[in-house]
C-alpha cells in the first residue's frame, strides 16, 4: 500500500508533469522506405517514452545510415536477430531514395551492419538476448566504441534503460549471422561452406514503457505458445508489433489468429509486409496487409513512414492513426 506522503509526491510529480502518468503516451514513428507510404523493407521503428528516452527496434534497410537525419536522438538500439534485413546490411542512400516497390538501398553496411553504425554515432546502448551481445561487444570494440554498451537481457530476464523496461522473447525462427560480418580468412571458409555464424536464437522483445504501456515486438516469428502464456499471461502486452509478410515470418492468417487468439491486444501496428503495402497512404486492395486489418479482431494501424502514433498505458491510439 502506498502511504499518503507518498500518494502526494507522485501526484505532485504528475502536476509538476501536467499530465497524469496514465494519460502519458508512448510515441511510435517508423522511419520506413518512402514518407507517408508502408513499403516491402519497413521494419524500421522509433518509441519515445514520455520521459524522452528514444529506442529504435529493427533499423533495417530503410534507415540511411547512422547520419539519417529522422533518427534525432537513439538512446538504445534493439536488434530482434541478425538477418541484413533486420540489422541492416545495406541501407537506403538517403530516406525516400528510390521507390516504395523498388527502393535505393544501394549504400553497403558491412562489415559493420547499420545497427552498429547508429549505436557508435548515438553512443547507445543495444540490446539483444540470446547469445548476440558478444557479436555487439566486439563490433563496438574494434570501432572504438564502448563494448559495455551492449547489454544482454536473455530469456526470462529483463534490464531497464532509461525508464524502459526491456525484456525477450522466444521468436520461432532461425539467426545465422552472415559470415561477411565475419570477415577474414574464417569468413572466407565459412562462405565457401555455405554456413553462417552461430549467435543463439531469434527473439521478440516486451517493453514496459513509464507511463505502464506494455508493447510486444514479435521480430520475424511463427505461432508460439510463448505468445500465450508468456506474452499475454505474465507481460500482458497492450499494444502488439506483428510481422504479416509470410514465406519468412506468420503471414496475415497466421498473424491474425496470434493477435486475436493468443496475445489478444488492444491494438496492433502491422509490420514486415514484404509488400507495397500501401499507395497513396492508403492500404492497398488485395495486399497481405488488407487481409491482416481484415481479420484482426482489435484495431490494426498501418506504419506509414514519418507518421507519429501515439498510445495510451492501455494500448489504445490516442493520436496520429
Ligand atoms: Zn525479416
Amino acid at each position: 500500500m502506498k502511504s499518503p506522503n507518498r500518494l502526494f509526491a507522485t501526484a505532485g510529480l504528475c502536476a509538476a508533469l501536467a499530465v497524469p502518468a496514465f494519460a502519458q503516451t508512448v510515441k511510435v514513428t517508423p522511419l520506413g522506405g518512402i514518407e507517408g507510404e508502408f513499403c516491402p523493407q519497413d521494419r524500421a521503428l522509433v518509441f519515445e517514452d514520455p520521459n524522452g528516452t528514444r529506442v529504435l527496434y529493427d533499423p533495417g534497410r530503410t534507415v540511411a545510415g547512422a547520419s539519417d537525419p529522422r533518427l534525432g536522438k537513439i538512446d538504445i538500439l534493439l536488434v530482434s536477430h541478425m538477418h541484413g534485413d533486420h540489422l541492416g546490411n545495406a541501407h537506403n542512400k538517403a530516406p525516400n531514395a528510390g521507390s516504395c516497390a523498388e527502393p535505393d538501398m544501394s549504400v553497403s553496411a558491412m562489415p559493420n551492419s547499420v545497427a552498429v553504425n547508429i549505436a557508435l554515432a548515438k553512443n547507445a546502448k543495444i540490446v539483444t538476448g540470446s547469445e548476440m551481445p558478444p557479436f555487439f561487444a566486439a563490433k563496438l570494440r574494434a570501432n572504438g566504441g564502448n563494448p559495455a554498451n551492449s547489454m544482454l537481457a536473455r530469456f526470462g530476464g529483463s534490464v531497464t534503460v532509461g525508464g524502459v523496461r526491456i525484456a525477450t522473447v522466444t521468436a520461432m525462427h532461425s539467426n545465422g549471422l552472415d559470415p561477411d560480418y565475419i570477415g577474414g580468412e574464417l569468413g572466407k571458409a565459412m562462405k565457401e561452406a555455405g554456413i553462417a555464424g552461430d549467435v543463439g536464437l531469434a527473439t521478440g522483445y516486451v517493453l514496459r514503457f513509464s507511463n505502464g504501456l506494455v508493447a510486444y515486438l514479435s521480430g520475424d516469428t511463427g505461432v508460439t505458445a510463448d505468445q500465450e502464456k508468456v506474452v499475454r499471461d505474465l507481460y500482458q502486452a497492450k499494444l502488439t508489433v506483428m510481422n504479416i509478410g509470410d514465406g519468412f515470418t506468420t503471414g496475415p492468417a497466421e498473424a491474425a489468429y496470434v493477435v486475436n487468439e493468443l496475445v489478444k491486444p488492444a491494438s496492433v501496428i502491422a509490420s514486415h509486409a514484404n509488400e507495397v503495402g500501401t499507395v497513396g497512404g492508403k492500404v492497398r486492395p488485395g495486399s497481405k496487409t488488407e487481409a491482416f486489418v481484415k481479420a484482426a479482431k482489435m484495431p490494426v494501424h498501418v506504419p506509414l513512414s514519418g507518421r507519429t502514433m501515439e498510445f495510451d498505458a492501455t494500448g489504445k491510439c490516442t493520436a496520429g492513426c
